[in-house]
């Protein structure tokens, strides 16, 4: 076992995990009892994603990488198809014609 990543909380590990079990590399999430049994405290640090197998280092930092670079950018401004205007953030409709917005990641 190789601890791999350190997540900010359940959802953060819940999301890297995925990641990681997606593309083959087996995983597991250490500590989220942890954070349960002490309730809604942030609780960093505790919740670890670890390698079941120590040779898929490489391949699991890469992922970890890219989901850490995913995540600290802004979603990309998208074009409203109703009005043409540029939309920032995770807007699911348009702010200025109320036109439902495509291709919007939704997270749980
Ligand atoms: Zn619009």
């Amino acid at each position: 076992m190789l601890k791999l990543y350190e997540a900010e909380n359940h959802l953060d590990a819940q999301l890297l995990l995925d990641e990681l079990l997606s593309a083959d590399i087996e995983a597991v999430m250490k500590g989220h009892f942890l954070s349960g049994a002490i309730g809604e405290l942030p609780a960093a640090g505790l919740i670890t994603v670890w390698l079941a197998d120590e040779a898929d280092e490489s391949k699991g930092r890469t992922i970890v990488q890219e989901y850490e670079s995913r995540k600290s950018h802004e979603s990309p401004p998208q074009q409203c198809p109703g009005c043409s205007e540029e939309i920032e953030g995770n807007y699911v409709v348009c702010w200025n014609c109320g036109k439902e917005l495509p291709e919007i990641s939704v997270t749980f």
